[in-house]
């Protein structure tokens, strides 16, 4: 069986060979998509000598000696504020008066800040006791200090978060190129499935997992998302997961992948030309993971990703944030992640059979000097959401390991579903 590191790389390999579209969205509708191409300011940034604070533009000679026990006063000239125009030149002996954002003449050396500055107007004639030194520049921020003209700002593959929002407006943007989404069928089967909303009988209960793997694909910000449900019957099955790879980017059916009898998804897929990667890996929950892809066009390429989760709701929503987030964000074109792991000491020990990597649900509390201290849920078999549901962390408890007593390292995964 597949470790899963095996199956993530497999994972990740086969979402790189799969072709990216690119399409114009509105910044409007930006954030959360990733930069297809390169921005390049079309002009300096700032665009002018503008001011840092509201106060006096001066002449830094004429301060030279000037403190709060010997200030000096200079001539009031005029005002300039931001979106103003930059009006006379500045002659030795006067200042001007400078508002936040406004653009600073060259005539203007420094600008004191106005908690230095006592304005008084007497016999019409405005002048300004200024109780402090300056240095060239003081107070200026310069025309392009932060970006030159043509020069690149973002590369592609970047997150557009609220800053690149900012960044992308500050630059005159009013759309940008971003990779198209996959668009992501989710199919719930089993007989035993009803939605919330009609009464259970019987041995029905309720799906789960669909509204589950819904919320996760919202998060991360997926529009083009349907679901369906199949029930075990080979004939449905079969024509459930025909619409779905005819129709959509990326396939995630959830049930029906491990070794029962009524078990249809794998052989499906493999009869509906779907090579399968792998099926099964060494991990608890998650085991009969089955995931395969289907072939694009070009040699190498990979134009469909399909992912059998099991049905178990804490190993499809496990195995979702282990190898399903993962492959969306390459096919989005965002350049590969690490995954943060961070260490964490056990709180209590932890016991389990050898033999699979245990994604145990946990809790992180801050401990002594800043140490992170994990502990297990309660509810940690794969049918209990509960334990995922209080959790904030998966603590990786490595195949081989039996037993680790308190206060042991554990390498543990955050878990952010928007991310
Ligand atoms: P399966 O992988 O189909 O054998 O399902 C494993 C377990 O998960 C069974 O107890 C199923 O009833 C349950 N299950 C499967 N699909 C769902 C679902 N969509 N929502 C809630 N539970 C499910
Ligand atoms: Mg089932």
């Amino acid at each position: 069986m597949l470790t899963y590191e095996q199956a993530l790389s497999q994972v990740l390999q086969a979402s790189a060979r799969c072709s990216r579209q690119v399409e114009k969205v509105a910044l409007a509708d930006a954030f959360g998509r990733v930069l297809a191409g390169a921005i390049t300011a079309g002009f300096d940034l700032p665009r002018f000598n503008n001011s840092a604070v509201d106060g006096y533009g001066v002449l830094v000679e004429d301060l030279l000696g000037a403190g709060a026990d010997t200030p000096v006063t200079l001539k009031l000239k005029g005002q300039i504020a931001a979106g103003g125009t930059e009006g006379d030149d500045l002659k030795p002996g006067e200042c001007l008066r400078i508002l936040t954002g406004a653009p600073v003449p060259d005539s203007v050396e420094a600008v004191v800040m106005k908690e230095y500055c006592r304005l008084s107007d007497e016999d019409g004639s405005a002048t300004v006791t200024v109780a402090t030194g300056t240095r060239i520049g003081e107070n200026i921020r310069m025309r392009g200090e932060e970006i030159e003209e043509g020069s690149q700002v973002l590369g592609p593959g970047m997150l557009i978060s609220p800053p690149i929002v900012g960044l992308l407006a500050t630059l005159g943007q009013t759309d940008v190129d971003v990779f198209k989404q996959p668009s992501v069928a989710v199919i719930a089967t089993g007989d035993e499935l009803v939605d919330p909303g009609t009464p259970l009988s019987g041995s029905q209960i309720y799906n789960s997992n669909s509204p589950a793997l819904l919320a996760a694909l919202r998060a991360l910000g997926l529009k083009n998302v349907s679901t369906f449900h199949t029930r075990d019957d080979e004939e449905e099955t079969r024509s459930v997961l025909q619409n779905a790879l005819e129709n959509f980017d990326v396939i995630i059916s959830i049930g029906g992948v491990s070794v029962g009898e009524r078990d249809f998804v794998k052989g499906t897929f493999e009869s509906l030309n779907v090579q399968t990667v792998f099926w099964r890996i060494a991990i608890k929950p998650g085991k009969p993971v089955y995931f395969g892809t289907i072939e694009g066009q070009n040699a190498g390429a990979v134009s469909k990703l399909i992912f059998g989760l099991p049905g178990n709701p804490v190993s499809a929503l496990v195995t979702f944030n282990l190898f399903v987030k993962p492959a969306l964000k390459i096919m989005q074109g965002l350049s590969e992640q690490e995954q943060r792991i961070t260490t964490a000491r056990l709180k209590r020990n932890l016991k389990k059979k050898a033999g699979r990597l245990d994604f145990v649900r946990g809790t992180l509390e801050s401990g002594e000097e800043g140490a992170l201290v994990a502990q297990a849920t309660s509810g940690q078999e794969s049918h209990m959401l509960t334990g995922l549901a209080q959790a904030d962390c998966l603590m990786l408890f490595a195949s081989d390991l039996e037993f680790l007593p308190e206060g042991a390292a554990i390498p543990v995964q955050l878990i952010n579903w928007h991310e």
